[in-house]
């Protein structure tokens, strides 16, 4: 598939150091989740380089910050016009190791690119503010700063939507970088570090270490061990996330944390099925159910729980499965074999425990997997307390409001959370009662650039996304000024 590219230069495999390609002294293979083939191979950098690194966004700090916002923001829009200019070939090369279907593929640059053009818009308004004086000699001011070196490590199901999520609001504020992307995925990233160079983006301001994924473990290591680097920004799963905030201890980094979900779509019985069934299927088949915010439990309320799970049943039959860049594939393959080995553990353990089949529930060929639905599912599945991250939907059935809030809350996570309703007073009610950091209501699917993105709980801290995504990235000082 990487033969097809308008633009071959777009296929970068090594790192990016101080605007320095870097081949590195060992290698790691980038394989296709379609047929685990060898895509290309790709610098496996360490301790060394990561330092390297460090130091040059370090170096390259004190001029980024010196520029106006609107040059920052000029350069930022550039990028994104490039990101989208390249939208197609970005897209192949993030099906092509990543798995999801070519269209969807597309839709995350489209995405990814997104917050690029948010955050050069709201480069130019980081703005202070003045306080009244408690003293007539005095006056009292509020500015914002670029906190200063910033470190990003990112996961594999958003190749390039998770960089950006991150990079666009720190070089925004005036911070430098450096990225970790996932061992997985890392050809997407290169690509958009290429990109970001070509719109003029100066060499140490954003610095890119690939690395398998021992070595990602020493990277990680050095990142939240430096003093120069005063914020981290994970995403990933809520067990790494742990290990993380452990290490940063020793120099009280700044932490934005985007961890794992157990997000619960209940549907009422006041809902309109068909509309929940379309929501349940985005929500949950999307990504082939590898995102942190797709419906992992759902409660359906027993009046019209027959109805939900035949229409429900009946549309994932119909899902094709296959290589994302065959037509008309709605689900593509997992993105490796550990990730089928988690949901035949959960299929299984739910028909052990009761559950009936209505599809699906088989693994594939190489490492794709069936798309699944569960009927009769019980909380003490572990599909109810673990998130599946897989193509597997079990649907509950509960009688009253309460237990719907009750089932849904009671989990350690608290990322997103979905229910249909068409009743205003439940909407509130229930609306107010979920405890997670996002709500979709009559709706499966969510995010965008301009709306806070993140979870309570053990799914997280900071918000990404919207003006607040830019608050971890600038520190704020208190101006007393006397004698006036
Ligand atoms: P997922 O569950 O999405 O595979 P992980 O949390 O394992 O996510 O990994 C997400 C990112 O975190 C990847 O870039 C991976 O290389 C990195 N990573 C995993 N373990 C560590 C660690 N101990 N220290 C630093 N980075 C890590």
């Amino acid at each position: 598939p990487l033969a097809l590219l308008k633009d071959p230069s777009l296929l970068k495999t090594d790192a990016l150091i101080n605007g320095q390609w870097v081949a590195g002294a060992s290698r790691f293979d980038v394989l296709d989740p379609s047929n685990g083939r060898k895509l290309v191979d790709v610098a496996n950098l360490g301790p060394a380089e990561t330092e390297q690194a460090i130091a040059a966004a370090n170096a390259a700090w004190p001029a980024w910050k010196a520029k106006t916002a609107k040059e920052r923001s000029i350069i930022l829009r550039k990028w994104f016009d490039l990101l989208m200019a390249n939208q197609e070939d970005l897209g192949r090369i993030m099906t092509a190791e990543q798995g999801k279907p070519f269209g969807e593929a597309k839709g995350e640059v489209a995405y990814g690119a997104s917050f690029v053009e948010w955050f050069a818009e709201e480069a130019k308004r980081v703005n202070g503010e003045t306080l009244p004086q408690f003293d007539n000699n005095r006056r009292l001011m509020v500015i914002k700063q670029p906190i200063g070196v910033c470190a990003a490590i990112t996961p594999w199901n958003f190749p390039l939507a998770m960089i950006t999520r991150k990079v666009a609001p720190a070089l925004a504020a005036g911070c430098t970088v450096i990225i970790k992307p996932a061992e997985l995925t890392p050809l997407t990233a290169l690509a958009a570090a290429e990109l970001a160079m070509r719109a003029g983006i100066p060499a140490g301001v954003l610095n890119m270490i690939t690395a398998d994924s021992e070595q990602s473990i020493a990277v990680g290591k050095v990142i939240c061990a430096s003093d120069v680097v005063r914020h981290l920004s994970f995403t990933g799963s809520t067990e790494v996330g742990r290990i993380l905030i452990k290490q940063c201890a020793d120099t009280v980094k700044k932490l934005s944390l985007e961890l794992g979900g157990n997000a619960p779509f209940i549907v009422f019985d006041d809902a309109d099925i068909d509309s929940a069934v379309e929501g349940a299927l985005a929500s949950k088949y999307r990504n082939a159910g590898q995102t942190c915010v797709c419906a992992n439990r759902f409660y359906v309320q027993e009046g019209v729980y027959e109805q939900f799970v035949a229409k429900f049943t009946a549309k994932v039959k119909a899902m094709k499965v296959g290589n994302g860049f065959e037509d008309g594939v709605m689900q593509g393959p997992l993105i490796e074999d550990a990730a089928i080995e988690k949901v035949k553990r959960h299929v299984a353990d739910a028909v052990a425990k009761g559950g009936k089949v209505e599809t699906g529930g088989h693994a594939l060929t190489g490492q794709f997997f069936e798309p699944t639905v569960v009927s009769g599912a019980t909380a003490d599945m572990l599909c109810a307390k673990e998130e599946t991250f897989g193509p597997f939907a079990p649907v509950f059935k509960f009688k009253t409001e309460q237990e719907a809030i009750d089932a849904a809350n009671n989990t350690e996570f608290g990322l997103a959370s979905y229910f249909y309703s068409r009743d205003i007073g439940r909407i509130h009610r229930v609306g107010e009662a979920l405890e997670y950091g996002m709500v979709g209501i009559n709706v499966g699917i969510l995010a965008t650039e301009h709306v806070p993105f993140g979870g309570v709980k053990q799914s997280g801290l900071g918000r990404e996304g919207s003006h607040f995504g830019m608050d971890d990235y600038v520190e704020i000082k208190y101006l007393c000024i006397g004698d006036i």
